[in-house]
């Protein structure tokens, strides 16, 4: 089986060729005509995938993207103004309109989850939680080998969290979201704000590592918010893994191991010892390779796959 994979996020969409293995054949990325609203996007898919089929031979189409989707039926729950109009819209039935191929639609946390099961930091290990720190916080409960989706597809929106009541609002509609002070955007926003520059996340690492004790104390402040939520999690979930994606996995162990260590001293000690934190394997290319599996293999995507 070959097929077109396409991982649609608020600025870009990430694509390639696979096939079953999981194996990319072929990966590129364009920007994301979010403003033109969600059928515009759609209809960059329909036309990529016309520009692959000219190259290969697809027998199916997988979709990963950003928002809580029905993934019976490949329709858009909900999705935030970073893509305007996207709501509502049934993916799969407007892509199956032109082409006569299996399409398979899921959340982008989700694809993660399954891809990095399948070929990444989840591999052999068949309970976990996915969380990805982006512009928001996403995620994924992976229970028995298969994503957890919860009664309307929502399951997992970890984000949403209350960390601190009344506190900062967030895109939600609520108050003091775990997302608004734990994603890395909100690391971001920290930075620039107690800097008083715009600086990016991996130059704010660089200057932590170099010894500014601004930047670590900063980065610091940061970690105990992430681990904050992550032992609500813990507590309720008692993982033995949790798979932590987005930018900031780039900062490797001087990151994961300041993490590591707030979450243990935050958890009771009865939770500490099966508990891994990893970082994700293979980045956007798991969304590609999770969106494959969920077609050739849709049990581990839905309950009722
Ligand atoms: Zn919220």
């Amino acid at each position: 089986m070959i097929a077109g994979a396409f991982d649609i996020g608020g600025t870009s969409i990430k694509y390639g060729v696979l096939n079953e293995q999981g194996d990319i054949l072929f990966k590129s990325k364009t920007p994301t005509k979010a403003k033109e609203g969600g059928k515009a996007v759609v209809g960059q898919v329909i036309e990529l995938t016309k520009s692959l089929q000219k190259d290969y031979q697809l027998d199916g189409i997988a979709i990963s993207t950003a928002g809580q989707i029905n993934s019976q039926e490949g329709t858009v729950i909900f999705a935030t103004d970073s893509l305007p109009g996207y709501t509502g819209l049934n993916i799969k039935k407007e892509v199956e309109k032109v082409f006569d191929l299996p399409v398979v639609v899921d959340n982008d946390v989700n694809c993660a989850a399954i891809g990095e099961y399948w070929l990444g930091a989840a591999q052999g290990v068949d309970q976990f939680l996915c969380m990805t720190l982006g512009t928001g916080i996403g995620g994924a409960i992976v229970i028995n080998g298969q994503v957890y989706n919860g009664e309307a597809y929502s399951a997992g929106e970890f984000g949403h969290m209350t960390l601190y009541p009344g506190g900062y609002p967030c895109l939600c509609g609520d108050e003091g979201c775990y997302e608004q002070y734990a994603s890395s955007k909100a690391l971001e926003q920290r930075a620039q704000h107690a800097l008083e520059q715009s600086i990016t996340l991996p130059e704010l690492f660089d200057k932590a590592r170099a010894g500014d004790k601004l930047s670590e104390s900063i980065i610091e402040q940061w970690i105990d918010d992430v681990a904050l939520g992550i032992k609500s999690l813990v507590h309720i979930f008692n993982p033995p893994l949790i798979v932590i994606g987005g930018g900031v996995s780039e900062q490797g162990d001087y990151l994961l191991d300041k993490l590591q260590r707030r979450v243990e001293a935050r958890i009771m000690s009865s939770f500490q010892k099966p508990l891994t934190i990893k970082f994700a394997k293979n980045g956007n290319d798991a969304n590609l390779q999770g969106a494959v599996r969920c077609l050739s293999l849709p049990e581990f995507c839905r309950e009722d796959g």
